[in-house]
């Protein structure tokens, strides 16, 4: 049975082409739109390999509203998951004006063009970079945020408020804000994955990088941080867990269940991990050696972060299945059947 139609913008990037595996396979049709600019095509023939389903997929730049409008025209919509954004700190830095260009107007036009055509229902890729660096630890939806430290965060704070703000205004628009903690890993069918663009800025790239010897070493950004071992704090969630918690919020506006027209949650796994503890762990997971050395800290990384996940276990039933081990497995598969290791 077909539960609907769903755009899934962003849908060729890391989270993106694995929520579009998990909806098809949840009973959802799925369009996706993206631009490329930070994916390959291949993704979409990965994605319909692994479902056995065909995806529809148009190259668009979610800034051209006119494109979008014929899409929107196209497809009976039931909802949108908007993923499709810039997402590098340092650049969003150096190229303020691209970000907020791109991550909002994107947004902004989805908006409209969702109002203007009554699709009535969005989930947002939100992250926790919203919380700054928290006074209280875990951070739960109700801790306070701070002003991000990047243009990046910025656009993902303002997003959040103008989906508030439309969510208000429109009545029966409704929106899913899902703050991500930090994705890592790969699908279990070894198609899809993470495709960093020349060096990674993430840490587990870096990692899986460095044990297949494309990168020398892993510099560990911070040893002096108040955290028990001195390196920096994160809550590292799989990628398929993650697709799956939109699945579930997906569910829940499905059957008209929910508190209030926008509703957040976090999506992590409740376990905070120091950067070092992740890279001996990954060395125990694969029996592979990652040559490290501690280096300055990085400017604009918070010192620790770690979620509250108990609202979206209460409110929609969802809590992270996959082990580190078992995440961190994936990831090297992944990184080893990209570069033909066996
Ligand atoms: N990190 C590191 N070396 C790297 C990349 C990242 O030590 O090559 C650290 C980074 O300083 C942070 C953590 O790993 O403490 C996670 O960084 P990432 O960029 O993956 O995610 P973020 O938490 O910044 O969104």
């Amino acid at each position: 049975m077909e539960k609907g139609t769903i755009l899934v913008t962003g849908g060729a990037g890391f989270i993106g082409s694995h929520t579009a595996v998990e909806l098809i396979e949840a009973g959802y049709r799925v369009v996706i739109v993206d631009d490329l600019s930070n994916s390959q095509e291949s993704v979409i023939e990965a994605i319909a390999e692994i479902t056995h389903t065909p995806v529809d997929f148009y190259e668009v730049d979610c800034t051209d509203k006119e494109a979008l409008n014929e899409l929107f025209f196209k497809h009976k919509f039931n909802a949108v998951i908007h993923f499709a954004a810039f997402k590098a700190v340092g650049e969003s830095v150096e190229n303020p004006l691209m970000y907020y260009h791109n991550n909002l107007l994107s947004l902004i036009n989805i908006l409209e063009l969702m109002v203007e055509h009554e699709v009535m229902n969005i989930v947002f890729s939100s992250s926790a970079t919203v919380y700054g660096e928290p006074d209280e630890l875990p951070v739960t939806e109700a801790t306070p945020t701070k002003p991000a430290h990047s243009p990046y965060g910025k656009t993902k704070q303002m997003a959040e408020d103008i989906i508030r703000d439309s969510a208000r205004a429109y009545p029966g628009l409704r929106a899913i804000l899902l703050r991500y903690f930090n994705p890592f890993g790969a699908h279990p069918s070894g198609l899809i994955g993470e495709l960093p663009r020349g060096v990674p800025n993430n840490l587990v790239p870096f990692i899986t990088q460095t044990a297949v010897g494309i990168r020398k070493e892993l510099s560990i950004f911070g040893g002096d941080y108040h955290t028990p071992d001195g390196s920096a704090i994160r809550d590292y969630i799989d990628v398929v867990d993650l697709a799956q918690a939109h699945v579930v919020a997906m569910e829940r506006m499905r059957s008209g269940v929910g508190k209030s027209a926008c509703e957040v949650f976090n999506i992590g796994t409740g376990q905070g991990l120091s950067v070092l503890e992740l890279v001996h762990q990954f060395e125990r997971a694969t029996g592979v050696k990652v040559p490290y050395r501690v280096v300055e800290r990085r400017a604009g990384d918070v010192e620790q972060i770690w979620a509250d996940t108990s609202l979206a276990a209460n409110e929609l039933g969802w809590k992270a299945t996959r082990s580190t081990d078992q995440t961190l497995r994936a990831a090297w598969a992944w990184e080893k059947h990209l570069r033909g290791v066996k």
